[in-house]
């Protein structure tokens, strides 16, 4: 099987609005931090995540409390929540009635099949997918004795057996998750996993760390699968805010030319030919293009010497030179601006990009 075409060559799975598989289109998800039956707590963090780009939300559900809320909060958010449940079928049953557009549990730990059937017959009825969420660090006590310790293999095993249970009972909505907090493992079991099944594949490094490890972590590991064509969604797991995670998502997004709906930014490491304080204007440059939604390339150059021909890639950018910059655009020098109004033209002219973009 050609790995590389496994992205579109999957199942596509409606979740709410948005179709996970059978396309190019990868899907940034999170999970909300805040206790889920804390309604407004929850639809606030949701709404701060949809701003910076989140496309599918995913809740915690422990207790009844949590499961009742759901309503509540689809109510009042505009992208996609799934429910995160642990064996507890009631809890999915309830999840499901409040209008959950996906539901992440795994049915070979729900318990007697009549459970299971209960909350299959439920999903089918109201049209919503299952995710299995196979993690090494809780893999079946038959399969840790069979492999000694958690295995690629292991994990692809787990997967099929949650699968079979489903297609047993004609359910066939299913997003597959095979995480692990080491890089090579979770590489593995995703790469075999495309080899094995098309459902569908929600990629993530799981306990990945802190902001900077982490991000480091999962972009070796998310990277190394978005390059070899493996993926549908993505989650980038960090102990810090969520909304942390889904910048680093869209970041790695876009640098496997993933994300149509976001601006880049190509900003020189700086060196001793330097004439403006680059790091400072990266950094402004940085947060303005984070909320425009083109795909446009902007360039922030410490010189005019090599500049322009350095960003030629860039739809627009400035290198700066003493006292005043130069304003270019696809490598060719439009016009001469003061370093006092550099950034601000700049901006004006990101401005003009992005709006010609939507009217095209
Ligand atoms: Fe150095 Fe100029 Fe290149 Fe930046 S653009 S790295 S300052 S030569």
């Amino acid at each position: 099987m050609n790995e590389m075409i496994h992205r579109s060559k999957t199942r596509p799975v409606r979740v709410g609005n948005l179709t996970i598989g059978g396309s190019d289109e990868l899907f940034i998800q999170s999970m909300t931090t805040t206790k889920t039956h804390d309604v407004e707590a929850t639809v606030a963090e949701i709404l701060r995540l949809e701003e910076a780009g989140c496309q599918i939300i995913r809740v915690a559900c422990p207790d009844e409390r949590a499961a009742n809320s759901i309503g509540a909060i689809k109510e009042r958010i505009n992208i996609p929540l799934v429910v995160d449940i642990h064996f507890d079928y009631k809890l999915a049953l309830i999840a499901i009635e409040q209008g959950a557009d996906k539901i992440r549990i795994n049915p070979g730990n729900i318990g007697r099949q009549e459970k299971v059937e209960a909350v299959v017959k439920a999903a089918k009825a109201k049209g919503i997918p299952i995710r299995i969420g196979v993690n090494a660090g809780s893999l079946e006590k038959h399969i840790l004795k069979k492999y000694g310790y958690p295995t690629a293999d292991g994990m692809v095993e787990s997967a099929l057996h949650h699968i079979k249970i489903l297609e047993d009972l004609d359910f066939h909505d299913i997003i597959v998750s095979l995480k692990a907090s080491d890089v090579n493992l979770a590489v593995e079991a995703y790469t075999k996993a495309a080899a094995a099944f098309d459902y569908p594949l929600h990629l993530g490094i799981t306990e990945s760390g802190t902001l900077f490890a982490g991000s480091i972590k999962s972009a070796a590991g998310l990277g190394t699968l978005l390059s070899a064509g493996i993926g549908n969604t993505l989650r980038v797991s960090l102990s810090a805010d969520p909304v942390q995670e889904v910048k680093v998502a869209r970041e790695l997004l876009k640098i496997f030319g993933l994300s149509s709906n976001a601006a880049t930014l190509i900003s020189c490491p700086t060196c001793g030919r330097i004439e403006i304080d680059l790091i400072s204007i990266a950094n402004e440059v940085e947060e303005y293009i984070s909320t425009i939604k083109a795909p446009l390339k902007v360039a922030v150059l410490g010189c005019a010497v090599n500049g322009p021909g350095e960003a030629r890639e860039a739809d627009i950018g400035i290198a700066g030179a003493r006292g005043e910059g130069l304003l270019f655009m696809k490598g060719k020098t439009v016009r001469k601006v003061p370093e006092e109004t550099m950034v601000e033209e700049l901006k004006m002219e990101i401005d003009k990009l992005a709006e010609e973009y939507f009217e095209k």
